[in-house]
């Protein structure tokens, strides 16, 4: 939403309600002259700010746990634009109609505001700390996470803030404050209990003022009678531009004993991250180590390079994040198991090295998926074994396993299941990386509560795995919700890169040697028409994939047979809109149904459409 909400002319960004006053009053005040900016009290929220007989009047949009955008008690809306243009026909209980945009001055930009700056930094830190990741693994985890480890940030930046002092006593707060300068205005916060409430201490005069920060039963912050906000740092710099009923404004943060501060803009920042010095990076320590702590204590979390210690100083924050799912990061699969050096790659796996347990994961044409442990240098793996079946031991099924394990060998992504090594004994086998919740359309079938946010998630890694193959030449071949497996209910892998080729850098197509057992309703008209598979034909399976997604793993085309599917795209229909697809979705959808190739968008431009929706939903 963010992204949209930047480009309309009349959005301010994170402006005070008095700066907002003032570019109102240089337009003229007229009655119903409004402008938007972001809601420095809510996560994610928005501020109305409207003139009306001279006088200006402010109103918070709040983001709603549903994804939608209310002026609170109001109608609800799908954005913050709809609430302007539903406000612009009714008034319900607005002071007035909204009349006319008030366009920010020419060449300025919506301001940014002093935490938007550090959270990419900690973003960062925080990914590059917790699951020692680096280069394109820490880049992907990034970009597929970003909502979930901004809410994270977010909600826990504070305890990188000099001015966070931890669970001291009141008494060993004031000498803190009393210490050296004594100016007015300088103040930090301890925490108060594990309930989540917390102090402000303030110099005044010569005194310590406490004001107590109590946190209501929705998780808002507020002094008694004072603004409510989502987090402790929009409190700090609400405070340190207006008293707004403490005794005076937050001027100066008391340094921890341990730090060092500096001031960026109205927030006092701590040095310890890049761009930051370094002067406190034990603090910050303790605050990602904490995290790591607080989620490595969890069931089913396996964040890498975490120790168990400060078990019991896990503040509210922490605890809370037990509610959160698991990350794709989290899991031992995000990684390859060669990414650790001390790990030898191989393409072979020595039998006695791997142990086969009871149980079918599933079957295909080669034989059957079995479940098995794999003894490596360092740890033991879970992984899937696919395993020949001894009657197909024939030269040519043979050859042809061992092509998709070629490919597979060439591939390493998180949202690809990554081949292992190849074991020769009893039978053939392929073993590879685990993913146990089994194909992406069965678990739609069975889980139909699933959230549209999360089937975003899911959708929106696939087409990152496949941007990946786009840029190293494959193509799959058989892009389909089957063949998309669940690692978690949050993380999707492709697979079955049975068909799949790696095409020439110059010709960027493969062309088949005839019609073979085709999966015709993915298939894009090239394929059937001259053979021609491409990334671009990967895309239009790719809308197939997606429908079946949002459609909660239905079959496509139900009812159909491959020639009359094929007259139907030949005649310029497609498939209507699964029940319930956000039109955005089903947009793209058609847009990966585009029938010519060459004007068909590549993955390079799916992904990012697909990204946008997404960062916007899960906000
Ligand atoms: P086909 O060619 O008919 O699609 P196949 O012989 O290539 O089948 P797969 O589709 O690769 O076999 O696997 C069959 C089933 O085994 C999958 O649908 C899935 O349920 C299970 N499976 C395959 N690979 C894995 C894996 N890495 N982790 C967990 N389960 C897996």
């Amino acid at each position: 939403m963010a992204e949209i909400v930047n480009t309309l002319p009349f959005f301010y960004g994170n402006v005070t309600r008095e700066e907002a006053e003032s570019y109102l009053k240089q337009a003229g005040m007229g009655t119903g002259l409004y402008l938007l900016r972001q809601s420095r009290n809510y996560l994610g929220g928005f501020a109305l700010s409207v003139s009306h007989s001279g006088r200006c009047y402010h109103y918070t949009i709040e983001r709603q746990p549903n994804e939608m955008f209310a002026i609170a008690g109001g109608k609800s809306h799908r954005s913050p634009m709809d609430v302007i243009d539903y406000h612009s026909q009714e008034m319900d209980g607005l002071v007035c109609l909204l009349k006319k945009p008030c366009n920010r001055p020419k060449n300025m930009q919506p301001k940014v505001g002093p935490f938007e700056d550090l959270k990419e930094k900690l973003i960062r830190e925080y990914v590059k700390q917790t699951w020692n990741l680096q280069g394109a693994a820490l880049e992907q985890a990034i970009i597929s996470q970003r909502p979930q480890l901004e809410k994270l940030i977010s909600t826990t930046a504070h305890e990188t803030m000099p001015w966070f002092h931890g669970p001291i006593a009141r008494e060993d707060s004031e000498p803190r404050l009393q210490n050296g300068h004594r100016t007015n205005g300088k103040f930090l916060i301890r925490q108060r209990d594990q309930s989540g409430s917390y102090a402000l201490c303030l110099l005044h005069e010569g005194l310590v003022m406490h004001y107590r920060i109590d946190r209501d039963q929705t998780g808002k912050l507020s002094i008694p009678d004072g603004k409510k906000f989502d987090t402790l740092w929009q409190l700090v710099e609400h405070y340190s531009y207006k008293p707004d009923g403490l005794l005076r404004v937050l001027t100066e943060p008391c340094p921890r004993p341990d730090g060092d501060t500096v001031l960026i803009g109205r927030l006092p920042l701590s040095r310890d991250l890049p761009g930051f010095g370094s002067a406190i990076q034990s603090v910050a320590d303790g605050f990602f180590s904490r995290i790591r702590n607080a989620q490595s204590l969890l069931p089913g979390k396996k964040r890498r390079g975490s120790q168990r210690s400060n078990a019991d100083n896990l503040n509210p924050y922490e605890t809370r994040l037990g509610n959160e799912a698991a990350m794709p990061m989290d899991t031992e699969v995000y990684e390859s198991p060669y990414a650790d050096p001390d790990e030898l790659r191989s393409s072979t796996v020595d039998r006695s090295h791997l142990m086969l347990e009871d149980g079918e994961l599933g079957s295909g044409n080669f034989g059957t998926v079995i479940k098995g442990i794999y003894k490596m240098r360092k740890t033991e793996k879970q992984v899937a074994v696919k395993i020949l079946k001894n009657d197909d031991n024939n030269a040519s099924v043979r050859e042809e396993m061992l092509r998709e394990a070629d490919v597979m060998q060439q591939l390493d992504n998180p949202y690809i299941v990554r081949m292992i090594g190849i074991c020769e004994a009893e039978n053939l086998m392929l073993v590879m990386e685990l993913a146990e919740l089994g194909p992406l359309h069965k678990f739609l079938q069975k889980n139909r509560q699933t959230s549209l946010k999360n089937i975003t998630e899911l959708v929106h890694q696939v087409s990152m795995g496949m941007k990946y193959l786009e840029e190293h030449n494959f193509v799959h071949r058989d892009l389909a919700a089957r063949n998309v497996l669940l690692v978690t209910q949050h993380y999707a892998k492709i697979s079955d890169f049975g068909l799949s080729k790696a095409v020439a850098e110059d010709q960027n197509y493969y062309k088949a040697k005839g019609h073979g057992k085709w999966p015709v309703k993915w298939y894009a008209p090239e394929c059937i028409n001259y053979f021609r598979f491409s990334s671009k034909s990967d895309v239009w399976s790719f809308g197939v994939l997606m429908w079946e997604t949002f459609s909660y793993g239905q079959k496509p085309y139900k009812g159909m047979k491959g020639n009359d599917v094929m007259q139907m795209i030949e005649g310029g229909q497609r498939m209507d809109a699964p029940a319930n697809c956000p039109p955005e979705m089903y947009e793209l959808m058609r847009t990966c149904w585009t029938y010519k190739a060459d004007e068909r968008p590549g993955f390079s431009v799916v992904e990012p459409r697909l990204r946008e929706y997404y960062y916007d939903i899960a906000q």
